[in-house]
């Protein structure tokens, strides 16, 4: 079977522009508007002659009522439904009560989760990404989606687990 790699987080943190970067081309929509994904949408993908299948998640608004509440049940089905998951923050941000809310679901659902330390754009970026050591969740995996450092480092990190 095709392996399933979730792509989840909050709002804006370069979810989207992570996915297209691994795709190599602009398949997912990426806006500056935070939470312009909507529901969820796979893409099949390959890394090093290894086919998997992508599934980048959102479309949910931050200023919403009960957006809390939302961004856990998205964490949820993605979750569920893969076989590991791409936990991405922003490095320029750090860790958000929302980012630790989906730490908590994704401590509960027991799969194995890669920590993608995102707008790591340069040699600060990276250094502020270690401190994502802290969410409990393993090594911090410096990323510039933007730019593309680190997402082949990433993608080793993903298959090693798979
Ligand atoms: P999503 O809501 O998590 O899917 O986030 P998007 O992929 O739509 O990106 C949100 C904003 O962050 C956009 O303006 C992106 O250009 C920007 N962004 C994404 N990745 C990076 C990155 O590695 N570095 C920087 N500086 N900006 C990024
Ligand atoms: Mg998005």
């Amino acid at each position: 079977d095709v392996p399933v790699v979730a792509v989840v987080g909050r709002p804006n943190v370069g979810k989207s522009t992570l996915v297209n970067r691994i795709l190599g081309r602009r398949a997912a929509v990426v806006e500056d508007v935070p939470g312009v994904t909507r529901d969820r949408v796979a893409y099949d993908a390959e890394w090093r002659g290894r086919r998997f299948t992508l599934v980048d998640t959102g479309g949910w608004d931050p200023d919403a009522k009960g957006f809390m509440a939302r961004v856990a049940a998205q964490a949820e089905l993605a979750v569920a439904a893969a076989d590991v998951v791409v936990f991405v923050l922003d490095v320029t941000v750090g860790a958000t009560d929302i980012d630790e809310a989906v730490v908590r679901i994704l401590r509960r659902a027991g799969k194995p989760v890669i920590v993608a330390a995102n707008k790591a754009d340069d040699v600060r970026g990276e250094a502020d990404a270690a401190a994502l050591w802290n969410l409990g969740l393993g090594e911090p995996h410096p990323v510039s989606a933007l730019h593309g450092r680190g997402s082949g480092d990433l993608l080793d990190a993903i298959f090693a687990v798979l």
